[in-house]
């Protein structure tokens, strides 16, 4: 069951490097780049904001919460994130 979108903007989100993830909130796959995030060398911790559903998911490193019903690999990161992969 898809949470239903949440209306309006969030306030001062910031432009990351895009990404690709599937959501854990609406289930769809989508592209962005609006995030907030912490650098701490050598990790790096996000928060991304679904362009679909509007709702926020946390990455630390590679795991992501909310993660994905069924259990599926996220996959599909962009080489541009392969250095904080470490
Ligand atoms: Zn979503």
């Amino acid at each position: 069951m898809a949470a239903p979108r949440i209306p309006g903007d969030w306030y001062n989100v910031g432009n990351d490097t895009p990404i690709e993830y599937r959501c854990g909130y609406c289930d769809v796959t989508v592209g962005t780049r609006a995030a907030y995030y912490v650098q701490q060398a050598p990790h790096v911790f996000r928060i991304r904001i679904c362009p679909n559903c509007n709702r926020p998911t946390f990455f630390e490193v590679d795991a992501q919460t909310p993660g994905i019903a069924f259990g599926e690999s996220v996959g599909n990161l962009p080489e541009q994130l392969a250095p904080i992969r470490k």
